[in-house]
Protein backbone atom coordinates (compact mmCIF):
# COMPACT_ATOMS: atom_id res chain seq x y z
CA UNK A 1 0.00 0.00 0.00
CA UNK A 2 1.26 3.47 -1.10
CA UNK A 3 1.01 6.52 1.84
CA UNK A 4 -2.14 7.55 0.20
CA UNK A 5 -4.09 4.25 0.35
CA UNK A 6 -2.36 3.65 3.77
CA UNK A 7 -4.39 6.83 5.39
CA UNK A 8 -7.44 5.98 3.40
CA UNK A 9 -7.36 2.72 5.70
CA UNK A 10 -6.61 4.97 8.43
CA UNK A 11 -9.68 6.87 8.09
CA UNK A 12 -11.98 4.26 8.59
CA UNK A 13 -10.50 3.16 11.88
CA UNK A 14 -11.03 6.83 13.27
CA UNK A 15 -14.69 6.57 12.11
CA UNK A 16 -15.02 3.55 13.95
CA UNK A 17 -13.34 4.99 16.97
CA UNK A 18 -15.57 8.16 16.59
CA UNK A 19 -18.79 6.04 16.56
CA UNK A 20 -17.70 3.96 19.73
CA UNK A 21 -18.66 7.25 21.53
CA UNK A 22 -21.65 8.65 19.48
CA UNK A 23 -20.33 12.56 20.42
CA UNK A 24 -21.73 13.20 16.90
CA UNK A 25 -25.26 11.31 17.16
CA UNK A 26 -26.81 10.45 14.34
CA UNK A 27 -23.69 11.11 11.59
CA UNK A 28 -22.37 8.26 9.94
CA UNK A 29 -19.67 6.68 8.02
CA UNK A 30 -20.49 8.27 5.00
CA UNK A 31 -19.77 11.74 5.94
CA UNK A 32 -15.91 9.76 5.60
CA UNK A 33 -16.15 8.48 2.37
CA UNK A 34 -16.78 11.73 0.86
CA UNK A 35 -12.73 12.72 1.99
CA UNK A 36 -11.61 9.14 0.34
CA UNK A 37 -12.19 10.97 -2.74
CA UNK A 38 -9.64 14.03 -4.23
CA UNK A 39 -12.13 16.49 -5.51
CA UNK A 40 -10.03 17.40 -8.68
CA UNK A 41 -7.06 15.91 -9.67
CA UNK A 42 -5.01 17.96 -12.29
CA UNK A 43 -2.25 16.27 -14.48
CA UNK A 44 -0.77 19.30 -17.23
CA UNK A 45 2.01 19.41 -19.24
CA UNK A 46 4.00 22.51 -18.17
CA UNK A 47 6.35 23.82 -21.81
CA UNK A 48 9.13 25.70 -21.76
CA UNK A 49 12.22 27.06 -23.93
CA UNK A 50 15.59 26.40 -22.17
CA UNK A 51 18.72 28.20 -21.66
CA UNK A 52 20.06 26.82 -25.39
CA UNK A 53 16.38 27.27 -27.05
CA UNK A 54 15.71 24.17 -26.62
CA UNK A 55 11.94 22.97 -25.90
CA UNK A 56 11.65 20.78 -23.15
CA UNK A 57 7.96 19.46 -21.49
CA UNK A 58 7.58 18.49 -17.87
CA UNK A 59 4.71 16.80 -16.21
CA UNK A 60 2.85 18.86 -13.40
CA UNK A 61 -0.17 18.06 -11.10
CA UNK A 62 -2.31 20.08 -8.51
CA UNK A 63 -4.77 17.80 -6.58
CA UNK A 64 -7.78 19.64 -4.78
CA UNK A 65 -8.53 17.08 -2.10
CA UNK A 66 -11.22 18.87 -0.46
CA UNK A 67 -13.29 22.43 -0.39
CA UNK A 68 -15.46 21.96 2.37
CA UNK A 69 -14.18 24.11 5.15
CA UNK A 70 -13.07 26.73 3.29
CA UNK A 71 -11.10 27.23 -0.44
CA UNK A 72 -8.34 24.52 -1.34
CA UNK A 73 -4.84 25.38 0.12
CA UNK A 74 -1.28 23.62 0.31
CA UNK A 75 2.03 23.60 -1.32
CA UNK A 76 4.24 23.15 -4.26
CA UNK A 77 7.21 20.95 -4.68
CA UNK A 78 9.44 20.62 -7.35
CA UNK A 79 11.04 16.94 -7.16
CA UNK A 80 11.99 14.48 -9.42
CA UNK A 81 10.22 12.16 -6.93
CA UNK A 82 7.04 13.65 -7.31
CA UNK A 83 4.68 11.80 -8.62
CA UNK A 84 -0.04 11.64 -8.36
CA UNK A 85 0.15 9.54 -5.60
CA UNK A 86 2.38 11.18 -2.96
CA UNK A 87 0.37 14.63 -3.99
CA UNK A 88 -2.87 13.25 -3.48
CA UNK A 89 -1.64 12.27 0.10
CA UNK A 90 -0.31 15.69 0.68
CA UNK A 91 -3.52 16.90 -0.39
CA UNK A 92 -5.36 14.51 1.85
CA UNK A 93 -3.14 15.64 4.65
CA UNK A 94 -3.69 19.37 4.08
CA UNK A 95 -7.35 18.56 5.02
CA UNK A 96 -6.59 17.58 7.98
CA UNK A 97 -3.92 19.67 8.62
CA UNK A 98 -6.16 22.96 8.74
CA UNK A 99 -9.10 21.04 10.26
CA UNK A 100 -6.92 20.34 13.05
CA UNK A 101 -5.29 23.28 13.63
CA UNK A 102 -9.02 25.09 12.59
CA UNK A 103 -8.30 27.47 9.96
CA UNK A 104 -10.61 28.15 7.65
CA UNK A 105 -9.00 26.51 4.64
CA UNK A 106 -9.33 23.31 3.00
CA UNK A 107 -6.20 20.91 1.11
CA UNK A 108 -4.53 20.21 -2.17
CA UNK A 109 -1.07 19.98 -3.04
CA UNK A 110 0.97 20.51 -6.85
CA UNK A 111 3.93 19.28 -7.69
CA UNK A 112 5.75 19.30 -10.91
CA UNK A 113 8.82 16.62 -12.16
CA UNK A 114 11.74 18.51 -12.03
CA UNK A 115 15.25 18.77 -10.84
CA UNK A 116 15.67 22.26 -10.10
CA UNK A 117 18.85 22.29 -8.89
CA UNK A 118 19.81 21.24 -12.53
CA UNK A 119 18.07 23.85 -14.02
CA UNK A 120 19.24 27.44 -14.47
CA UNK A 121 17.31 30.43 -12.23
CA UNK A 122 16.07 32.05 -15.38
CA UNK A 123 14.41 28.34 -16.53
CA UNK A 124 12.99 27.63 -12.81
CA UNK A 125 11.32 31.60 -13.62
CA UNK A 126 9.71 30.29 -16.79
CA UNK A 127 8.43 26.76 -15.10
CA UNK A 128 6.89 28.69 -12.70
CA UNK A 129 5.41 30.87 -15.15
CA UNK A 130 4.19 27.98 -17.50
CA UNK A 131 3.12 25.92 -14.51
CA UNK A 132 0.88 28.88 -13.69
CA UNK A 133 -0.74 29.48 -17.13
CA UNK A 134 -1.92 25.81 -17.62
CA UNK A 135 -3.46 25.49 -13.93
CA UNK A 136 -5.02 29.56 -13.85
CA UNK A 137 -8.40 28.24 -14.61
CA UNK A 138 -8.57 25.87 -11.70
CA UNK A 139 -6.77 28.59 -8.86
CA UNK A 140 -7.77 32.13 -7.38
CA UNK A 141 -7.77 33.94 -3.95
CA UNK A 142 -11.22 32.07 -2.56
CA UNK A 143 -10.17 29.40 -5.03
CA UNK A 144 -7.40 27.24 -4.56
CA UNK A 145 -4.31 29.37 -3.05
CA UNK A 146 -0.61 27.68 -3.58
CA UNK A 147 2.52 28.12 -1.00
CA UNK A 148 6.30 26.88 -1.11
CA UNK A 149 7.15 23.14 -0.49
CA UNK A 150 10.29 21.10 -1.10
CA UNK A 151 12.93 22.80 -3.55
CA UNK A 152 10.55 25.87 -3.58
CA UNK A 153 10.41 29.21 -1.94
CA UNK A 154 9.70 32.73 -1.68
CA UNK A 155 11.43 34.09 -5.04
CA UNK A 156 9.10 30.99 -6.63
CA UNK A 157 6.16 32.40 -5.02
CA UNK A 158 7.03 35.89 -6.39
CA UNK A 159 7.34 34.61 -9.95
CA UNK A 160 3.44 33.06 -9.31
CA UNK A 161 1.85 35.62 -7.98
CA UNK A 162 3.26 38.26 -10.80
CA UNK A 163 2.09 35.74 -13.52
CA UNK A 164 -1.03 35.32 -12.12
CA UNK A 165 -1.81 39.12 -11.57
CA UNK A 166 -0.66 39.34 -15.42
CA UNK A 167 -2.90 36.97 -16.74
CA UNK A 168 -5.64 38.69 -14.52
CA UNK A 169 -4.92 42.25 -15.25
CA UNK A 170 -4.61 43.14 -11.71
CA UNK A 171 -2.27 42.91 -8.66
CA UNK A 172 -3.59 39.91 -6.43
CA UNK A 173 -1.10 39.14 -3.95
CA UNK A 174 -3.84 36.55 -1.75
CA UNK A 175 -3.20 34.27 -5.26
CA UNK A 176 -0.14 32.67 -3.00
CA UNK A 177 0.85 32.79 0.23
CA UNK A 178 5.03 32.47 1.22
CA UNK A 179 5.79 35.45 -0.62
CA UNK A 180 8.76 38.21 -0.23
CA UNK A 181 7.66 40.57 2.30
CA UNK A 182 8.30 43.05 -0.24
CA UNK A 183 4.87 41.99 -2.26
CA UNK A 184 2.40 41.14 0.23
CA UNK A 185 4.38 38.48 2.47
CA UNK A 186 3.93 37.79 5.93
CA UNK A 187 6.41 38.87 8.91
CA UNK A 188 7.52 35.36 10.25
CA UNK A 189 6.27 33.25 7.54
CA UNK A 190 9.63 32.50 6.38
CA UNK A 191 10.41 30.81 10.06
CA UNK A 192 6.48 29.33 10.95
CA UNK A 193 6.98 25.94 10.52
CA UNK A 194 10.03 25.80 12.66
CA UNK A 195 8.69 28.21 15.33
CA UNK A 196 5.22 26.58 14.90
CA UNK A 197 7.11 22.61 15.66
CA UNK A 198 9.46 24.30 18.32
CA UNK A 199 5.74 25.50 20.19
CA UNK A 200 4.35 22.36 20.19
CA UNK A 201 7.35 20.11 21.10
CA UNK A 202 7.91 22.74 24.14
CA UNK A 203 4.37 22.22 25.36
CA UNK A 204 4.52 18.33 24.70
CA UNK A 205 8.13 18.31 26.73
CA UNK A 206 5.94 19.86 30.13
CA UNK A 207 3.77 16.58 29.81
CA UNK A 208 6.51 14.42 29.90
CA UNK A 209 9.56 13.66 32.81
CA UNK A 210 12.36 14.63 29.98
CA UNK A 211 14.22 17.25 31.67
CA UNK A 212 15.82 19.87 29.06
CA UNK A 213 19.11 20.04 30.46
CA UNK A 214 19.39 15.91 29.59
CA UNK A 215 17.70 16.35 26.31
CA UNK A 216 19.61 15.59 22.62
CA UNK A 217 18.20 16.36 19.21
CA UNK A 218 19.49 15.40 16.11
CA UNK A 219 17.32 17.52 12.71
CA UNK A 220 17.42 15.43 9.21
CA UNK A 221 17.13 18.19 6.78
CA UNK A 222 18.69 21.53 6.79
CA UNK A 223 16.29 23.59 4.32
CA UNK A 224 13.96 26.48 4.96
CA UNK A 225 12.10 23.88 8.49
CA UNK A 226 14.89 21.93 9.47
CA UNK A 227 17.07 24.99 9.53
CA UNK A 228 14.92 27.34 11.19
CA UNK A 229 13.65 24.67 13.66
CA UNK A 230 17.42 24.33 14.59
CA UNK A 231 18.43 27.66 14.95
CA UNK A 232 15.12 28.56 17.67
CA UNK A 233 15.80 25.52 19.66
CA UNK A 234 19.55 26.60 19.60
CA UNK A 235 18.41 29.57 21.29
CA UNK A 236 16.23 28.36 23.46
CA UNK A 237 19.13 26.37 25.02
CA UNK A 238 18.74 22.67 23.39
CA UNK A 239 21.63 20.53 22.37
CA UNK A 240 21.24 20.10 19.03
CA UNK A 241 24.11 17.02 18.45
CA UNK A 242 23.35 15.91 14.82
CA UNK A 243 21.78 17.56 11.73
CA UNK A 244 21.95 16.89 7.87
CA UNK A 245 21.23 17.37 4.22
CA UNK A 246 21.10 15.87 1.31
CA UNK A 247 24.94 15.52 0.80
CA UNK A 248 25.10 13.50 4.51
CA UNK A 249 25.57 15.12 8.01
CA UNK A 250 27.49 15.80 10.85
CA UNK A 251 27.60 14.59 14.58
CA UNK A 252 29.00 15.99 17.70
CA UNK A 253 28.45 14.84 21.27
CA UNK A 254 28.89 18.07 22.40
CA UNK A 255 26.29 19.82 20.10
CA UNK A 256 26.30 21.88 17.35
CA UNK A 257 27.05 25.65 16.83
CA UNK A 258 23.90 26.48 14.70
CA UNK A 259 24.47 29.68 14.05
CA UNK A 260 28.15 28.54 12.70
CA UNK A 261 26.76 25.83 10.80
CA UNK A 262 24.21 28.23 9.13
CA UNK A 263 27.20 30.56 7.75
CA UNK A 264 29.39 27.66 6.70
CA UNK A 265 25.95 25.91 5.04
CA UNK A 266 25.81 29.52 2.70
CA UNK A 267 29.57 29.49 1.93
CA UNK A 268 29.94 25.40 1.07
CA UNK A 269 26.37 24.73 0.13
CA UNK A 270 26.53 21.89 2.44
CA UNK A 271 26.92 20.82 6.55
CA UNK A 272 29.35 18.21 5.28
CA UNK A 273 32.81 18.10 6.49
CA UNK A 274 32.00 21.13 9.24
CA UNK A 275 35.08 21.55 11.53
CA UNK A 276 34.48 20.63 14.98
CA UNK A 277 31.86 17.44 13.91
CA UNK A 278 31.99 14.17 12.62
CA UNK A 279 30.71 13.33 9.26
CA UNK A 280 27.76 10.87 9.49
CA UNK A 281 25.58 9.37 7.13
CA UNK A 282 21.75 10.25 6.84
CA UNK A 283 20.83 6.86 7.45
CA UNK A 284 23.14 7.08 10.33
CA UNK A 285 21.43 10.09 12.07
CA UNK A 286 17.90 8.69 11.66
CA UNK A 287 18.85 5.81 14.45
CA UNK A 288 21.12 8.23 16.92
CA UNK A 289 20.43 7.46 20.80
CA UNK A 290 18.93 11.05 21.10
CA UNK A 291 15.96 12.29 23.13
CA UNK A 292 14.42 13.64 20.21
CA UNK A 293 14.91 13.01 16.43
CA UNK A 294 13.28 15.54 13.94
CA UNK A 295 12.48 14.54 10.35
CA UNK A 296 12.60 17.57 8.46
CA UNK A 297 13.30 16.82 5.05
CA UNK A 298 11.13 14.33 2.75
CA UNK A 299 8.72 11.28 3.08
CA UNK A 300 9.09 8.04 3.88
CA UNK A 301 12.42 7.81 5.95
CA UNK A 302 11.18 5.65 8.90
CA UNK A 303 9.91 2.48 7.62
CA UNK A 304 9.77 -0.90 8.32
CA UNK A 305 13.24 -1.76 6.93
CA UNK A 306 14.83 1.18 9.81
CA UNK A 307 12.16 1.63 12.11
CA UNK A 308 13.85 -1.21 14.89
CA UNK A 309 16.56 0.60 14.98
CA UNK A 310 15.22 4.25 16.10
CA UNK A 311 16.11 5.37 20.17
CA UNK A 312 14.68 8.32 20.17
CA UNK A 313 12.22 8.67 22.71
CA UNK A 314 9.99 11.80 20.77
CA UNK A 315 9.85 12.08 17.09
CA UNK A 316 8.62 15.47 16.03
CA UNK A 317 7.59 14.89 12.28
CA UNK A 318 8.49 18.26 10.81
CA UNK A 319 8.30 16.94 6.79
CA UNK A 320 5.14 15.50 5.61
CA UNK A 321 4.65 11.99 6.14
CA UNK A 322 8.43 11.04 7.39
CA UNK A 323 7.11 7.78 8.85
CA UNK A 324 5.28 5.01 7.52
CA UNK A 325 2.01 4.20 8.61
CA UNK A 326 3.29 0.49 9.61
CA UNK A 327 6.71 2.06 11.18
CA UNK A 328 3.99 4.12 13.27
CA UNK A 329 2.29 1.41 14.51
CA UNK A 330 5.62 -0.22 15.85
CA UNK A 331 6.71 2.96 17.51
CA UNK A 332 3.61 3.58 19.12
CA UNK A 333 3.56 -0.07 20.33
CA UNK A 334 7.44 0.57 21.82
CA UNK A 335 5.88 3.54 23.22
CA UNK A 336 7.79 6.28 21.14
CA UNK A 337 5.66 9.77 21.11
CA UNK A 338 5.15 10.73 17.84
CA UNK A 339 3.91 14.24 17.08
CA UNK A 340 2.33 13.88 13.69
CA UNK A 341 3.08 16.23 10.85
CA UNK A 342 -0.64 17.02 11.08
CA UNK A 343 0.19 19.26 14.00
CA UNK A 344 4.18 19.51 14.10
CA UNK A 345 4.37 21.32 10.70
CA UNK A 346 0.87 23.30 10.95
CA UNK A 347 2.44 26.30 12.02
CA UNK A 348 3.64 26.90 7.84
CA UNK A 349 0.00 26.76 7.16
CA UNK A 350 -1.30 28.94 9.94
CA UNK A 351 1.22 31.65 9.30
CA UNK A 352 -0.20 31.54 5.27
CA UNK A 353 -3.39 31.57 6.67
CA UNK A 354 -2.03 34.84 8.52
CA UNK A 355 -0.84 36.15 4.94
CA UNK A 356 -4.03 35.70 3.13
CA UNK A 357 -5.63 37.66 5.53
CA UNK A 358 -3.59 40.68 5.59
CA UNK A 359 -3.84 40.68 1.95
CA UNK A 360 -7.92 40.31 1.61
CA UNK A 361 -7.63 43.28 4.34
CA UNK A 362 -4.48 45.03 2.79
CA UNK A 363 -3.65 45.42 6.44
CA UNK A 364 0.07 44.05 7.69
CA UNK A 365 1.08 42.64 10.92
CA UNK A 366 3.63 43.34 13.02
CA UNK A 367 5.72 40.30 13.73
CA UNK A 368 4.92 40.10 17.61
CA UNK A 369 1.07 39.68 16.33
CA UNK A 370 1.96 36.84 13.79
CA UNK A 371 3.98 35.28 16.34
CA UNK A 372 1.86 35.15 19.11
CA UNK A 373 -1.40 34.20 17.23
CA UNK A 374 0.65 31.06 15.85
CA UNK A 375 1.68 30.51 19.42
CA UNK A 376 -2.09 30.77 20.75
CA UNK A 377 -3.09 27.95 17.40
CA UNK A 378 -0.61 25.79 18.33
CA UNK A 379 -0.99 25.51 21.86
CA UNK A 380 -4.77 25.36 21.69
CA UNK A 381 -4.39 22.44 19.05
CA UNK A 382 -1.33 20.66 20.77
CA UNK A 383 -3.81 20.54 24.15
CA UNK A 384 -6.94 19.46 22.35
CA UNK A 385 -4.65 16.41 20.54
CA UNK A 386 -3.00 15.46 23.61
CA UNK A 387 -6.82 15.43 25.53
CA UNK A 388 -8.13 13.44 22.80
CA UNK A 389 -5.34 11.00 22.58
CA UNK A 390 -5.72 10.28 27.21
CA UNK A 391 -9.45 10.14 26.62
CA UNK A 392 -9.22 7.34 23.41
CA UNK A 393 -6.30 5.92 24.41
CA UNK A 394 -4.87 6.24 21.34
CA UNK A 395 -1.32 7.78 19.59
CA UNK A 396 -1.57 11.47 18.99
CA UNK A 397 -1.59 10.52 15.15
CA UNK A 398 -4.59 9.20 15.95
CA UNK A 399 -5.80 11.57 18.24
CA UNK A 400 -4.99 14.53 15.69
CA UNK A 401 -7.29 12.40 12.90
CA UNK A 402 -10.29 11.87 15.04
CA UNK A 403 -10.37 15.75 15.86
CA UNK A 404 -9.85 16.53 12.22
CA UNK A 405 -12.47 14.51 10.46
CA UNK A 406 -15.36 15.18 14.17
CA UNK A 407 -14.89 18.98 12.24
CA UNK A 408 -14.90 17.67 8.73
CA UNK A 409 -18.28 15.44 9.11
CA UNK A 410 -19.76 18.44 10.72
CA UNK A 411 -19.16 21.02 7.87
CA UNK A 412 -20.19 18.26 5.71
CA UNK A 413 -23.21 17.74 7.79
CA UNK A 414 -24.11 21.33 7.58
CA UNK A 415 -23.62 22.12 4.62
CA UNK A 416 -25.29 18.93 2.80
CA UNK A 417 -23.87 16.74 -0.22
P1 LIG B 1 13.65 22.66 1.56
O1 LIG B 1 13.74 22.33 0.12
O2 LIG B 1 13.89 24.06 2.00
O3 LIG B 1 14.66 21.73 2.38
C1 LIG B 1 14.72 20.35 2.25
C2 LIG B 1 15.98 19.91 3.00
O4 LIG B 1 16.02 18.49 3.04
C3 LIG B 1 17.28 20.37 2.35
O5 LIG B 1 18.19 20.76 3.36
C4 LIG B 1 17.80 19.12 1.65
O6 LIG B 1 19.20 19.12 1.50
C5 LIG B 1 17.34 18.08 2.65
N1 LIG B 1 17.26 16.72 2.08
C6 LIG B 1 16.77 16.32 0.89
N2 LIG B 1 16.88 14.99 0.78
C7 LIG B 1 17.43 14.56 1.94
C8 LIG B 1 17.80 13.29 2.44
N3 LIG B 1 17.62 12.19 1.71
N4 LIG B 1 18.33 13.23 3.68
C9 LIG B 1 18.52 14.34 4.42
N5 LIG B 1 18.19 15.56 4.00
C10 LIG B 1 17.67 15.66 2.78
O7 LIG B 1 12.23 22.12 2.02
P2 LIG B 1 11.41 22.56 3.31
O8 LIG B 1 10.49 23.66 2.93
O9 LIG B 1 12.34 22.71 4.45
O10 LIG B 1 10.48 21.28 3.51
C11 LIG B 1 10.96 20.12 4.18
C12 LIG B 1 9.78 19.24 4.55
O11 LIG B 1 8.86 19.99 5.34
C13 LIG B 1 8.95 18.73 3.37
O12 LIG B 1 8.44 17.45 3.71
C14 LIG B 1 7.79 19.70 3.30
O13 LIG B 1 6.65 19.12 2.69
C15 LIG B 1 7.57 19.95 4.78
N6 LIG B 1 6.86 21.18 5.08
C16 LIG B 1 7.35 22.40 4.70
C17 LIG B 1 6.66 23.55 5.06
C18 LIG B 1 7.22 24.92 4.74
O14 LIG B 1 6.67 25.90 5.27
N7 LIG B 1 8.27 25.04 3.96
C19 LIG B 1 5.45 23.48 5.77
C20 LIG B 1 4.97 22.21 6.13
C21 LIG B 1 5.69 21.08 5.79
Amino acid sequence: MNQYEQCLEQLDKICQIINKTNRLGKLTCEEVEILKHPQRVIEVAVPIKMDDNSLKIFTGFRVQHSNIRGPFKGGIRFHPQVNLNEIKFLAFAMTIKCAVVDIPFGGAKGGIIVNSKELSESELERLTRSYVRVIVDFIGPNIDIPAPDAYTNAQTMAWFKDEYSRLKDKDVPAIVTGKPIEIGGSLGRETATGQGGFYALEKILKKTNLKKENITIAVQGFGCVGMHFARIAHKAGYKIVAISDSKGGIYSKTGLDINKIIEYKQKNKSVTDFPKAKNISNDKIITLPVSILVPAALENVITINNVNDIKAKIILELANGPISLEASKILEERNILIIPDVLANAGGVIVSYFEWRQNIENNYWQLEKVQSRLKEKITKATNLIWETKEKYKVGMRTAAYIVAVERLRKAIKVRGI
